[in-house]
């Protein structure tokens, strides 16, 4: 028995660590393992040796990939941090921990500010509701300016975001914060050998600093009051609360957002990270702190079951990352939630209806493990055993099971032809695809039996390229890709109606189906959705369903250039049957003929990936980016100053950027940077659409019936 495990649930924190990328999340989560006592040493990202970057891609690239989840002790307190990437094209990795967390620490740059991923991570986290704290980094940065970035904050974020510290120094003179709740000054000693900071020396606060602090200290005090009616009066009643009061005024204002704590420092140079970790502690929540998880009891129409979070209730936890290990087969990292589980118990998946026993449980730290002998409530580890077990499913006790919401990933927008190296290389190919897409759920592996070839897809080139990366240099297969082509898909823009009317009726038994249906274009993101209005005296209930499995085929075979119809709605009016003639394969060909009739009526039309772009460069290559960027269909939203650094910011189709690294980098002497992530499809022009269909036509992809 390990002694953590005897820690009551308030001593647990469950968090992850987001950023913008380059904002310094890896530097801030190393100081905190550093701080927490589980490494002795700090890596640095520069030279590639952090503990949390592990795998060799992370380490060649500097960026975090995979969600790490590690746990370290802080205070008497347990902390299960879940490591998350600041590049969206891994966007999965941050709708899979934002489900796992009870709260969240978010880093900006003190120079960069709200960054495109800041806001991001952002709507994730308030869609969670998760209780957050901001912490703006790398103060000593030439350009950095905690006034600013606050300002910004409370600007593109929230309005509810309070500073409970206030620099001390700034640029390469910043050497510590104030503490406005307790009035004092945390100061680090200069670190001069670059060695290990040691504990800020606490003192009076400097006279120069005097007025900016009661200021600051007054918003603080007045925002926190604003939330608790008890404090409010007390003040009315001409009586000052005490630091107890405003802490716990704060912590209950944290936990139900209604306030966002903001703390600064400097993760490189080590300043700032114990008060973070303070506040994570005593401001985010504890696994009972927030409310129990609901999940749906399987095999009755929605019937809901609560599990609270304490380890006498029944188990249930999510699988929230999958990972294929050269040792121990697969690791399967999950959440529990309620319950606690044992090595040999056996655990349920409702998705896929079995039950696997638990071999093995150990507790993750970065890249080393350690076996421990169970876990309840409020862990996060990692199971040996679970063979069926994806991303997102509940795993739970058998006798008591419950299913929680799934996950919902974005749909692949980018896919490349991989051909292996040698023929005999095919099969293996396809297991490492079909393992990677189990990793992954924004990967989609796929067949094209035209081309022959094996197809992989996920959410942009730089995903793509790391996947292809990965299989190299982990499972030791090189397979070559092909250039990257775009998922388009294809809509309506009217409405129209159609008969499909198939009969054949000479002698024998023959076939009879009529169905007469309407299409009807659906707004964005929709996706495909089927009604029938017909009577069972025109079309019997299973001809309906018959006929609208022919709808679907043929909605995801497209009609223009083989891409699947989305944003749609179906909606079957009428038709006819015949008591002997009609079976389900004439309605299926009927509602087939119909839908594909009526599309070719409702002014069909492409559509493409949109992505946001985020673009940063310098002011001399300002105008050349700008004007290439409209040449590729750009449209440019906002333009903004972070530090020395212009930002164009906007929309772009994915067809126009493919490359756009080499691109920025000719335009910028190499000095720009820029991300991408999916924002929406929209219509092609049709000027435009023409070339794509017929080169889908020429590599025959475009269904005829
Ligand atoms: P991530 O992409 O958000 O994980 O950011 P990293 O932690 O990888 O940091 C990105 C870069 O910023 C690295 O070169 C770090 O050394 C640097 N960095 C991180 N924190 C600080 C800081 O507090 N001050 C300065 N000056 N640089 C920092």
């Amino acid at each position: 028995m390990n002694k953590l495990q005897e820690l009551p649930l308030n001593k647990i924190r469950v968090l992850g660590v987001f950023a913008h990328i380059d904002a310094g999340k890896t530097t801030t989560s190393e100081a905190i393992l550093y701080y927490t006592g589980r490494i002795h040493r700090i890596g640095s990202v520069d030279d590639g040796n952090t503990q949390l970057d592990w795998m060799e891609q992370e380490r060649a690239r500097g960026i975090t990939i995979t969600a790490a989840a590690t746990t370290c002790e802080w205070q008497g307190h347990h902390l299960n941090l879940i490591d998350t990437p600041g590049h969206i094209d891994f966007s999965a990795e941050v709708v899979r921990s934002v489900r796992v967390i009870d709260g969240a620490v978010i880093v900006l740059c003190g120079v960069g500010g709200v960054e495109t991923q800041t806001e991001t991570v952002w709507e994730h986290t308030e869609r969670e509701n998760l209780p957050r704290i901001l912490f703006i980094n790398k103060l000593d940065r030439m350009g950095a300016d905690f006034e600013r970035v606050l300002g910004e904050i409370r600007q593109r974020l929230t309005k509810h975001a309070v500073a409970l510290q206030i620099p001390v120094g700034s640029e390469d003179s910043f050497r510590g914060v104030i503490d406005l709740l307790r009035q004092t000054a945390l100061l680090w000693p200069q670190d001069v050998n670059g060695g290990n900071a040691a504990d800020p020396a606490e003192a009076a606060i400097p006279s120069e600093y005097a007025d900016r602090t009661a200021a600051a200290r007054a918003s603080l005090l007045d925002a926190i009051c604003e939330t608790d009616e008890t404090l409010l009066a007390m003040r009315l009643e001409g009586h000052e609360p005490g630091l107890a009061d405003y802490q716990a005024a704060l912590r209950r204002a944290v936990l139900n957002g209604k306030l966002i704590p903001v703390l600064c420092g400097s993760a490189k140079n080590r300043m700032g990270i114990q008060p973070l970790l303070d506040a994570v502690i005593f401001y985010l929540p504890a696994p009972v702190d927030v409310p129990p998880v609901f999940g749906v009891v399987p095999g009755t129409e929605g019937e809901l079951s609560e599990r609270p979070s304490n380890p006498e209730s029944p188990f249930c936890a999510t699988a929230f990352k999958i990972v294929g290990d050269p040792h121990v087969g697969h690791l399967t990292w999950v959440r529990a939630f309620s319950g606690s589980l044992k090595t040999s118990d056996w655990v349920y998946n409702p998705r896929t209806r079995t039950k696997d026993r638990v071999d093995r449980i150990y507790r993750i730290h970065a890249n080393r493990r350690e076996l421990v002998n169970s876990m309840r409530a409020g862990d996060v580890m990692a199971l040996v055993g679970i063979k069926t077990a994806a991303t997102g499913d509940t795993l739970c006790d058998p006798a008591y099971p419950v299913e929680l919401d799934p996950f919902t990933f974005p749909e692949p927008v980018i896919t490349v032809a991989l051909a292996p190296a040698t023929p005999d290389e095919r099969e293996r190919l396809r297991q490492v695809m079909a393992r990677l897409c189990s990793e992954d759920p924004t990967l989609l592996a796929g067949y094209d039996p035209e081309t022959q070839e094996e197809t992989l897809s996920g959410m942009g080139e730089l995903h793509l390229e790391i996947a292809v990366d990965r299989m190299r240099t982990e499972f030791g297969i090189t397979a070559t890709a092909s250039p990257p082509q775009v998922a388009y898909r294809e809509t309506i823009r009217a409405r129209a109606t159609a008969t499909g009317d198939y009969r054949k009726q000479s002698g024998g038994h023959g076939h009879f189906a009529v169905v007469r249906l309407r299409v009807e274009p659906l707004e964005r993101g929709q996706g495909v959705l089927l009604d029938s209005k017909a009577s069972p005296a025109e079309v019997p209930e299973n001809f309906v369903r018959n006929a609208q499995g022919g709808i679907r085929e043929a909605l995801a075979k497209g009609i223009l250039a083989g891409y699947p119809v989305t944003d749609v709605r179906v909606t079957i009016l009428g038709g006819r049957y015949h008591e002997v003639d009609s079976n389900a394969l004439d309605f299926h060909i009927a509602g087939s003929m119909a839908v594909r009739q009526a599309l070719h009526q409702a002014r069909p039309g492409l559509l493409e990936p949109v992505m946001h772009a985020d673009i940063g460069v310098s002011e001399t290559s300002l105008g050349t980016v700008m004007a290439d960027f409209t040449r590729r269909r750009g449209d440019i939203h906002d333009l903004q100053m972070h530090g020395n650094k212009r930002h164009i910011l906007g929309n772009v189709p994915l067809s126009e950027v493919r490359g756009y690294v080499t691109a920025l980098r000719d335009m910028t002497s190499g000095r720009g940077d820029f991300s991408l992530e999916f924002r929406t499809y929209a219509i092609v022009p049709d000027g435009l659409a023409g070339a794509v269909i017929e080169e889908r036509q020429a590599r025959g992809k475009v269904s005829r019936r």
